[in-house]
């Protein structure tokens, strides 16, 4: 997995990296785990820069340094969830602002734009970035952002980052990608091009579904003090018992993700010759519309796999009911499996003629893959499918 990747900056392989971290505040005590500091203040005039924890913790500064290493940038900055750390990108913004935005984004930060944002002044487009006109879009509208998520949840819609940020760079429009779904193993957006490449580190780079953390990264220093303004005045700090949680977690990222990609593209390959299904999407299936642009843009297809069920919509819901591994929940990126019905789930309060619109059918579920013996996940389907018919 694009895991041995070198260059100057970052000389050691992945693997070593996400375990032996620059910094873990140790000290003397030689512990081989990072100390936690659950504390709200510091003594003024300290070695370390800290002065209060809302605006910088020790735990924070590990957790940033191992997600910049991880994506292979300069700077990197936590928050308390994925959701706080859209807020501070957006919070950088002025009333009149534009945010030209992918229509298919995350279902809370479409929300987090229209129903608090906009009552800021904040304008929002939507557009389907995989058309050929985005540039005439940016062109005509000049956005003062442009926010993208590849692959997009849950129809695992691939777009062209590369092509957007080199456009955009002409124009000097910054491009905020939602990395969350591939993690910076897969895909590392400031490679190509991005301003900030954000993660809802609550998924992936935890990986045991036990804290809620979100990170931007960057290269650009102004941004880092945007976000680290942000952080401090608007209170979007994580807690330091959290960021301590994720920096454990993100040790075996590789690991889990290896197992988890590999039992995903079995996963859909079972799908699809299954008889009750009548589509999977899967990014690095040849039958994804944008399989080519994945395999470029992308090390491998991820861990994430949407399929449509020849079925109405209370036999796909009980279908998911009938799983035994895979549970029925929302969230993603997890060692467990799970399964979600995204038109009565993470997509309930969107309107009907959006969700179809956008392609989000009665019969459409997301498979979360975890850690499972592929035996076992592989005959929890077969007997959910089995009972369609
Ligand atoms: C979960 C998620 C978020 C929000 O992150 P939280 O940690 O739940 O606040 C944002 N974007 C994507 C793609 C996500 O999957």
């Amino acid at each position: 997995m694009g895991s041995v990747k070198r260059d100057e900056e970052f000389r050691t392989g992945i693997n070593t990296r996400v375990i032996h971290h620059k910094e873990n505040f140790s000290g003397e005590t030689g512990a081989i785990m990072p100390p936690i500091f659950p504390t709200s203040t510091f003594v003024h005039g300290n070695e370390g820069g800290f002065d209060y924890t809302r605006s910088g913790n020790p735990n924070f500064r590990i957790l940033e340094s191992v997600l910049s290493d991880l994506e292979e940038c300069q700077f990197g900055s936590v928050f308390g969830s994925g959701v706080a750390a859209i807020t501070a990108i957006v919070s950088s913004l002025k009333a009149g602002d534009l945010i030209l935005c992918e229509e298919n984004l995350y279902g809370c930060t479409v929300r987090l734009f229209e129903q608090v944002f906009n009552r800021f002044g904040l304008k929002t487009l939507w557009i389907d970035f995989t058309k050929s006109n985005f540039q005439e879009v940016i062109s005509n509208h000049k956005p003062a952002m442009i926010w993208i998520e590849s692959p997009t949840n849950p129809l695992l819609k691939i777009i062209d980052i590369e092509g957007i940020c080199h456009f955009s760079k002409k124009m000097q429009i910054p491009v905020v990608v939602d990395n969350t779904f591939a993690t910076p193993l897969l895909q590392k957006p400031l490679k190509l091009g991005a301003t900030l490449s954000l993660t809802s580190t609550t998924k992936y780079i935890n990986g045991h579904s036990d804290a809620l953390g979100g990170a931007v990264c960057t290269d650009s220093s102004a941004w880092k003090e945007k976000l680290d303004f942000a952080q401090k005045a608007l209170g979007l700090n994580p807690s330091p018992f959290d960021c301590w949680l994720i920096t454990r977690g993100v040790k075996t990222l590789p690991l889990r993700l290896e197992r988890q990609i590999n039992n995903a593209s079995k996963i859909a390959d079972q799908l699809a010759n299954n008889q009750a299904i009548k589509s999977v999407r899967y990014p690095f299936r040849s039958d994804h519309p944008q399989c080519k642009l994945a395999q470029r843009q992308m090390a491998r297809g991820g861990a994430i796999v949407t399929a449509t069920v020849k079925a109405t919509q209370p036999q796909t819901y009980s279908l998911c009911k009938n799983l035994h591994y895979f549970k029925m929940a929302e969230s993603l990126g997890g060692i467990e499996s799970l399964v979600c019905h995204p038109a009565t789930m993470t997509h309930a309060s969107v309107p009907k003629e959006t969700k179809l619109k956008i392609g989000i059918t009665d019969s459409l579920i997301r498979f979360s893959v975890g850690c499972e013996d592929i035996e076992d996940l592989s005959a929890d389907l077969n007997q959910a499918l089995g009972k369609i018919y």
